[in-house]
């Protein structure tokens, strides 16, 4: 990718993230859905080339700016993968895995009940 097309996408991530970080007090993102949300065709194309990696870096950096409240939940859960009891990140933890028991200190985890606590 050249430089400057990698200019302009950072340009269009500071857009985006600036608008959100404004508009809204708590921000509760489902990284998968960031795509949809900008059903515009030039933003989901970039951000599918990048990854919604720095996107969601600079929405975390500027909410802390703001002071604003930002809330990662992914439709799949992917906090669910960390043990609410240590923090083991379980990344072999299937979609339709239930339960789970934490490697690291042996817990037993119901997926659903684990990310409830963690957002209670
Ligand atoms: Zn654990």
């Amino acid at each position: 990718m050249g430089r400057k097309k990698q200019n302009k996408l950072n340009d269009i991530y500071h857009k985006i993230s600036h608008y959100l970080v404004k508009k809204y007090d708590i921000i509760c993102m489902e990284n998968l859905d960031i795509k949809e949300m900008f059903k515009n065709k030039d933003i989901s194309s970039s951000l599918q080339k990048i990854g919604l990696y720095k996107l969601v870096n600079m929405i975390k950096y500027k909410c802390k700016w703001y002071g604003k409240k930002l809330v990662q939940i992914s439709r799949w859960f992917p906090s669910s993968k960390n043990c609410s009891k240590c923090g083991y990140y379980y990344k072999n933890l299937k979609d339709n895995q239930k339960e789970w028991i934490c490697p690291s200190c042996k817990t037993k985890h119901d997926r659903d009940v684990n990310t409830a606590k963690k957002y209670s």
